[in-house]
């Protein structure tokens, strides 16, 4: 073994599919350790045959061949090939959740992590999802079984099959473009890896959120305007309305323009009229899934940081808030959150560089402490911040008797 694996293997953090306990008690915790540590390493090296495994162990732990015989050795490793490291499934499940957080907006759907010896084995249900040497996603029973190895390549594995949730199973260049943004977000993913971009195009980072048509609400207060649209096309086109918006300003004239001049190959394929007509409605839209989850933090983040004191606010996470809530647009510069008082109403504008957190938190402050960047605002701000809440620095570097820039205006 490379001493990578710093787990100690025991008969009591292994579980099998028959959910005996039992099945490891095979030998003693050192010829457990041995066998596992070994078969471990050679599964790694794609090795799936038994016969080398027991081979290696016999070679380097001839006192445990003399101890236990060849049969035990062989009995055990069998019974390992289908066993599930049981610690390491709670850690990578919570792991799962925090990366959901801090990478993927909290999007992706609930997925239990089990860490086994071989996925290839355990897979119930190969045509449901991806299989590869080190992870697999079984979309029926909403799981990730990962192959147990050193955790940097587990965390690797992971965020890997993290991004086909949001992509879809293939390995294709949307995957290595989340991969890639991943990567650039600081995600443990090992450097080097990583495929460069094909194409250099920066008017197109890729969503971190893959929106299907279903998760919008329209103007029409349901999802009906967007179902006819291809979901490829869809993406594309809110990909330039975030980033126009991000900018200053988006309607679908101006979308249509920027596509035309960036990608000419996606306007003709869909045409201009079609372009203009998806980008207003995706402008006039709601993203249902992060309105559940926005209103979810605001109801955890008043717990954790307000003693639940303030008033039960609903989080509407849309593309330009502007037009949603009716609030007109303040000198030439998008908001990036709104809180609406009386309504009880707190608008996010969707980004796709994950400061929809921090907004959140910027506006639950002024619900704390009103419309104004003040100094009981900034108080509030840095108590949040010293307690841990996602605050940025710079919205920390003014002063509070400066008046922010548009930019940054949100009240
Ligand atoms: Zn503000």
């Amino acid at each position: 073994m490379n001493g990578t694996t710093p787990m100690l293997f025991y008969a009591d953090n292994l579980a099998c599919s028959s959910d005996n306990p039992a099945e490891f008690q095979i030998g003693d915790k050192e010829l457990l350790t041995a066998v596992a540590e070994v078969l471990v390493e050679r599964l790694a090296s794609e090795v799936t045959d038994l016969v080398p495994v027991i081979d290696s162990v016999c070679e380097e732990f001839p006192e445990l061949e003399e101890q236990w015989g060849r049969g035990i050795i062989e009995d055990l490793a069998e019974r390992l090939l289908f066993a599930e490291v049981v610690p390491e499934s709670q850690r990578l499940t919570e792991l799962f959740g925090e990366f959901n957080i801090r990478y993927f907006y909290g999007c992706l759907s609930i997925h239990e992590v089990r860490v086994v010896f071989d996925p290839t084995r355990i897979a119930k249900n190969p045509a449901s999802g991806k299989i590869s040497r080190s992870g697999f996603i079984d979309k029926d029973e909403v799981r990730i079984y990962l192959r147990y190895a050193e955790r940097s390549s587990m965390f690797r594995s992971l965020l890997e099959s993290m991004a086909h949730l949001v992509t879809g199973l293939e390995d294709d260049g949307a995957f290595s473009d989340q991969l890639r943004w991943l990567a650039a977000q600081g995600a443990p993913l090992t450097a080097g890896t990583i495929e460069p971009a094909d194409r250099d195009n920066t008017m197109t980072p890729p969503l971190a959120l893959r929106i299907r048509s279903h998760d919008l609400l329209g103007r029409s207060g349901t999802s009906t305007e967007f179902e006819s649209y291809d979901e490829d096309f869809l993406n594309s086109v809110a990909s330039y309305a975030v980033e126009l918006m991000n900018l200053c300003y988006a309607d679908g004239w101006t979308t249509a323009e920027q596509i035309h001049a960036d990608d000419p190959e996606l306007a003709d394929r869909w045409g201009w009229g079609q372009i203009e007509a998806l980008a207003e409605s995706l402008l006039n839209a709601e993203i249902m899934p992060l309105s559940r989850i926005y209103t979810e933090l605001f109801a955890e983040y008043n717990a954790r940081f307000f003693l639940n004191c303030l008033p039960a606010y609903k989080v509407r996470v849309v593309f330009d808030l502007h037009r949603v809530s009716g609030e007109p647009i303040d000198m030439l510069a998008a908001s990036s959150g709104f809180i609406q008082f009386t309504e009880r109403c707190i608008y996010i504008r969707y980004t796709d560089d994950f400061r929809l957190t921090g907004t959140l938190v910027h506006e639950m402050a002024h619900a704390a402490t009103g419309g104004e960047h003040d100094e009981a605002w900034f108080d509030q701000m840095r108590w949040l911040k010293a307690h841990g809440a996602p605050v940025p620095d710079w919205e920390l570097a003014d002063a509070p008797d400066n008046q922010r820039s548009a930019a940054g205006g949100r009240a």
